[in-house]
C-alpha cells in the first residue's frame, strides 16, 4: 500500500488562532499501524485558555440574531461540501472506516449543519394566560452558556456536527475534545468554520490528556453545560464531576441493542437491514446490532442467509476501491473484540465464519478483524451482556414473544432496539414493551438530523437531533412582569 501523505494538522484552535505546543501525540492509522500525523498534547491550562476565551466570546455570540447565526453555519456546510474529497479521505485514513462510508459522513455532517441553522431560527417562546390582568407570564429560550463537547472516534465527524452546529445556532459558544485516535478531521472541520470569518473564541477545540482536559472542563463554573458521546464508564466519571457545579448534561452512551425477527417478517428485507446496520463503520456503531434473536421457525434460514452475505464481505484498507470492511479503529477495540469471540466459543457458540483477526499480506499491521457469525449464543456468553463495537454478529433463538422480549431488555443499557414483523398488533406490543430510547421496526436506520436520537436507562440523557437535540442547549428563562 502506498503511504498516505496527509497535512499538517498540529495544532489546537484558540481564540480563532492555530496554537502550537512544545509537545505533541502520533496519529495512527489504523489500516497500517504506522502514524500518519500529530496533534498537540495539551491538559489543563490549554483547556483553560480555551474557556477563557470562550466566556469572553459567549455574550456577543448569543445576542446575535437566529438568522445571523444561521449565516455562519450554512457558510460552515458550503465549505465542508466543497473540501468534501479531502476531508473523506483524511477520516478514512485516521480512523479506518471505507471511503464511500467517509464520503456519506462528511455530506451527513453538512446535513445537520444545515438543518440546525434553521431550527436555531425557530426557538420561540411563550406567553402564558396571566391570573392578574397587571400582569404577563412570558417564557424565554436563552443559550446555555460556554459548553463542553467531547466526542468518540467512531463517527468523529458527524458526531462533531450533532454538538457543534445546534450548539452554535442556539447561541452557545464551545470547547470541544476530539477523541484521541481521530483528532485530525475534527481540527480540519474546525478550519472551514474558522474561514467563515467566525468571531474569535465563539469555536475552540483541544487535543491531548483526556482525563485533565475533561476534569477542567467539569470543574470549571463558566462551562454551563457538557455534551458527551462515549462509552457508559466516561459518561459515569463526567456525570459525578458535573455534580460539583450542578452543570447540565447530554450523555450518548453506549448501547447493546437487540434485534428480534418473529417468523412473518420478511426474511430478505431483514437479512439485508442487519447487515446494513451490523458491518456499518466496522461494527464500531453505538445503536449497532449486538444481539440478534431470530425465531427456532426462520432460524436455519436466516442463518444460512446471514452467511452467504457476510462471506462476501471485502475487508481493507479504507481507501482501496470496494472497502466494505475497514480496519478497527484501534488496538484495544480490536483485542475487545477478540476476547469476546472467544469467550464465546469457549462457551459453546458455533463459529459459522470469521473468528479472527486478519494479518499479513496487504492487512501487514493494520488492525483488521474478520466479519463473523455465530450461532447458539446464550445469555452467559460476555457479548451478550457487554457492546461488542466490531464486526460480530451474535445469533439466539427463540419461540417465546415474551421471553424474549423481556430478554431483550435484561441489560442496564437502552439505546436502540430493532424489530421486524409484519403483525400490527405485535409491533405494538414491542413499542409499548422494549425499554430503548429508538426503536426501528421492519428496518434499522436511525439517525436523522429531525429526530431525537437518544437512551434509557444507562445508555445517556438527553437527545441529539431534533428540535430536541436544540433544546439541549437552550435555557428557559420565565418572567413575572407587573405592568401598571
Ligand atoms: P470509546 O470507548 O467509545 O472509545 P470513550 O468513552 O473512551 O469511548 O471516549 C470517548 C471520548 O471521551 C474521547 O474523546 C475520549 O478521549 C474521552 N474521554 C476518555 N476519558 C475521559 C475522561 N476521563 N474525561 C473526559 N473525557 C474522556
Amino acid at each position: 500500500m502506498q503511504p498516505i501523505q496527509l497535512d499538517d494538522w498540529n495544532f489546537m484552535w484558540i481564540n480563532g488562532e492555530q496554537v502550537r505546543l512544545p509537545e505533541s501525540t502520533d496519529v495512527i492509522n489504523p489500516a497500517t499501524g504506522q502514524a500518519v500525523g500529530q496533534v498537540p498534547r495539551g491538559g489543563e491550562e490549554i483547556t483553560r485558555r480555551a474557556i477563557d476565551a470562550a466566556s469572553q466570546a459567549f455574550p456577543a455570540w448569543s445576542k446575535l440574531t437566529p438568522m445571523q447565526r444561521a449565516g455562519y453555519l450554512h457558510d460552515w456546510a458550503d465549505r465542508v461540501l466543497a473540501d468534501r474529497e479531502n476531508l473523506a479521505l483524511l477520516l478514512s485514513v485516521e480512523q479506518g472506516k471505507p471511503l464511500d462510508e467517509a464520503r456519506g459522513e462528511i455530506e451527513g455532517v453538512a446535513v445537520f449543519i444545515r438543518w440546525n441553522a434553521e431550527e436555531g431560527k425557530r426557538a420561540t417562546g411563550e406567553i402564558i394566560p396571566a391570573v392578574r390582568p397587571d400582569q404577563r407570564l412570558l417564557v424565554f429560550r436563552q443559550a446555555v452558556g460556554v459548553v463542553g463537547l467531547i466526542t468518540p472516534a467512531n463517527f468523529p465527524a458527524a458526531i462533531l456536527a450533532t454538538k457543534a452546529a445546534p450548539a452554535l445556532a442556539a447561541g452557545c459558544t464551545f470547547v470541544l475534545k476530539p477523541a484521541e485516535q481521530t483528532p485530525m478531521i475534527a481540527i480540519a472541520l474546525m478550519q472551514h468554520l474558522m474561514e467563515t470569518n467566525l468571531p474569535a473564541g465563539v469555536a475552540n477545540l483541544v487535543t491531548g490528556d483526556a482525563d485533565a482536559i475533561g476534569r477542567t472542563l467539569s470543574a470549571d463554573p463558566r462551562v454551563r453545560k457538557i455534551s458527551f458521546t462515549g462509552s457508559t464508564e466516561v459518561g459515569k466519571i463526567l456525570m459525578r464531576q458535573a455534580a460539583d457545579n450542578v452543570k447540565r448534561l447530554t450523555l450518548e452512551l453506549g448501547g447493546n441493542a437487540p434485534v428480534i425477527v418473529f417468523p412473518d417478517a420478511d426474511l430478505d428485507k431483514a437479512v439485508d437491514a442487519i447487515m446494513a446496520n451490523k458491518f456499518e463503520n466496522c461494527g464500531q456503531v453505538c445503536n449497532g446490532i449486538n444481539r440478534i434473536y431470530v425465531h427456532a421457525d426462520i432460524h436455519q434460514e436466516l442463518v444460512a442467509k446471514l452467511a452467504d452475505k457476510i462471506r462476501q464481505l471485502k475487508v481493507s484498507s479504507g481507501t482501496e476501491p470496494g472497502c466494505q470492511i475497514g480496519a478497527m479503529i484501534d488496538s484495544n477495540y480490536l483485542a475487545k473484540v477478540e476476547a469476546l469471540v472467544s469467550d464465546a466459543v469457549g462457551k459453546g457458540a458455533k463459529l459459522i465464519t470469521g473468528g479472527s483477526r486478519l494479518t499479513g499480506g496487504s492487512y501487514g499491521g493494520g488492525y483488521f478483524y474478520q466479519p463473523t457469525l455465530l450461532d447458539g449464543v446464550t445469555p452467559e456468553m460476555e457479548l451478550t451482556k457487554k457492546e461488542i463495537f466490531g464486526p460480530v454478529a451474535p445469533v439466539q433463538s427463540f419461540t417465546d414473544e415474551a421471553e424474549v422480549l423481556r430478554q431483550s431488555n435484561n441489560t442496564s443499557y437502552g439505546l436502540a432496539g430493532y424489530v421486524f414483523t409484519r403483525d400490527t398488533a405485535r409491533i405494538f406490543r414491542m413499542i409499548d414493551g422494549m425499554e430503548v430510547g429508538n426503536l426501528a421496526i421492519n428496518g434499522t436506520s436511525l439517525a436523522y438530523p429531525q429526530a431525537p436520537f437518544g437512551g434509557v436507562k444507562e445508555s445517556g440523557i438527553g437527545r441529539v437531533g431534533g428540535r430536541q437535540g436544540l433544546e439541549e442547549y437552550l435555557e428557559l428563562k420565565y418572567v413575572a412582569l407587573t405592568h401598571e
